[in-house]
């Protein structure tokens, strides 16, 4: 009998595990499993704040994907995915094509410009590892320019961050961390830099619980970042942004906006024709696309409502790893000629934002948590992570052990 084909899109924490869950349920001669990523490497998303800021190399957050799979069950194709025809069951990729008797969509996000005028030309995006390493080098090429101008310009030394959600706030802590450093290095004072992070809601981290949003905020402003509050950013420029609080319009100059104000699923959903809200699919409860009983779609690219609160589940690399586990299962269940599929159930543990290698917040398992305990407590959810997709060599060689 023919093998079903098994074609996964993405290796990052969706795609991932649901391979790695794959290769443990399904033998060589139960299916044939494919993995498509545009790199040969797999990047930790979850650290991409500290590759932009520059307080993290970009190798420390990825490692090859042949690392994480079992290639003698598991093929892998480093290609980029270019549409998705459903109703041939092929997928296009840049250099082939592939068939296949079960889809899985695991193509991360995008950044959300909400349509505000020139954010696409002239604002970065913490977007993927490369986004992440143009950010790098980019702060780093306007403080070595600053003092080797005639007229000294300050819009050089002032770094506009759009958003003060989880991206937004992990990504000042590194920068106010990685400021005085950067200062030292290019001669330059660190009162002359300004980090100023813009959040159009009426609070920082909003939804957030009230006293760790405000430790955060209080940490930061120590360390030198300016929040403006209730106040939206309408436009970017070449010389910087507009912003509008209280329906009066100001301009900051500078050369360097971070827009980290929202995300959107993969531009293919949309290409190929799913039904979507920004490129997210409403999945159902066994993470099938609606109309469709072979294509799954986990992570970013997904959307499901959390029957116990009935709002969606926010896209985290959290929610994103364990629909890999269910969607396995629920391949794995087809194949086996199994009708009844398992329910995908997120086992929330909570949340911890980091303020820089050195403080953080949280909610874990209910209880708050923050300075040292919460940001010990992130560095061993970024170590969980790595040991769910790659075991404990790769806790070894990629995790991170300076707690104190
Ligand atoms: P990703 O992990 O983004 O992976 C998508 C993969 O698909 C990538 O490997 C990419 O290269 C590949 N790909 C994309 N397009 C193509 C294509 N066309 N062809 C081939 N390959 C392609 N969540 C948490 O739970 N905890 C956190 O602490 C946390 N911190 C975060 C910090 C930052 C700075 C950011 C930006 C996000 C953070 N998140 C966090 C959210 C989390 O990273 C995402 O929800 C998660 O990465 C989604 O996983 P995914 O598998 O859908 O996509
Ligand atoms: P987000 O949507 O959570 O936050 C975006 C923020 O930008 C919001 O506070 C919003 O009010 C603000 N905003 C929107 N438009 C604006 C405008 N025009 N001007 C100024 N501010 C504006 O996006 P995110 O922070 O990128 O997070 C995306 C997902 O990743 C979320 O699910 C988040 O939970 C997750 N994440 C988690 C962590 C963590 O757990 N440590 C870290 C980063 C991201």
């Amino acid at each position: 009998m023919k093998k079903p084909k098994i074609v996964v899109l993405g290796a990052g924490y969706g795609g991932i595990m649901t391979t790695v869950h794959l290769q443990k349920k399904l033998g060589t001669n139960d299916a044939e499993i494919t993995l498509v990523n545009k790199n040969d490497y797999h990047y930790e998303t979850t650290w991409l704040h500290e590759v932009s800021a520059g307080t993290l190399h970009h190798d420390r957050s990825r490692f090859p994907v042949k690392s994480l799979i079992n290639t003698g069950k598991v093929n892998f194709v480093k290609d980029t995915v270019m549409d998705i025809n459903t109703a041939e069951k092929r997928v296009i990729l840049e250099n082939s094509e592939l068939e296949y008797d079960y889809l899985v969509v695991g193509l991360g996000y995008e950044s959300e410009t909400f349509g505000i005028k020139g954010l696409k030309e002239y604002a970065f995006s913490i977007a993927n590892i490369n986004a992440a390493r143009q950010i790098r080098e980019h702060i780093d090429y306007v403080f070595a320019t600053y003092n080797n101008e005639p007229v000294k310009r300050d819009e050089l030394l002032t770094i506009v961050v759009g958003g003060a959600g989880f991206t937004g706030i992990e990504f000042v802590g590194e920068l106010a961390n990685r400021v005085p450093q950067l200062c030292k290095e290019f001669d330059i004072p660190r009162e002359k830099v300004r980090i100023i992070c813009v959040e159009a809601a009426p609070t920082a981290l909003p939804g957030f619980d009230p006293e760790l949003v405000e430790y955060a905020v209080t940490q930061l402003e120590r360390k030198g970042v300016e929040f403006k509050i209730g106040t939206a950013i309408k436009e970017c420029t070449e010389e910087g942004i507009l912003v509008e609080k209280d329906d009066q319009v100001e301009e900051i100059k500078s050369a360097t906006v971070v827009w980290a104000a929202g995300v959107r699923g993969s531009h293919i959903i949309e290409k190929a024709g799913f039904e979507n809200n920004r490129c997210r699919v409403k999945v159902s409860n066994s993470l099938l696309a609606p109309g469709h009983e072979d294509v799954f779609i986990v992570g970013d690219c997904s959307f499901m409502i959390n029957p116990e609160n009935d709002r969606p589940y926010p896209p985290t690399a959290q929610v994103a790893m364990q629909q890999g586990e269910t969607c396995a299962e629920n391949i794995a269940r087809l194949i086996r000629g199994e009708k009844e599929l398992k329910e995908f159930k997120a086992d929330l543990k909570g949340t911890v934002c980091s303020l820089g290698h050195d403080d953080a917040i949280g909610v874990v398992y209910g209880r708050k948590l923050f300075g040292s305990s919460a940001s010990f407590m992130k560095k061993v959810v970024d170590n969980r992570s790595l040991f769910l997709q790659g075991g404990a060599g790769l806790v070894l060689k990629k995790g991170k052990f300076n707690f104190f």
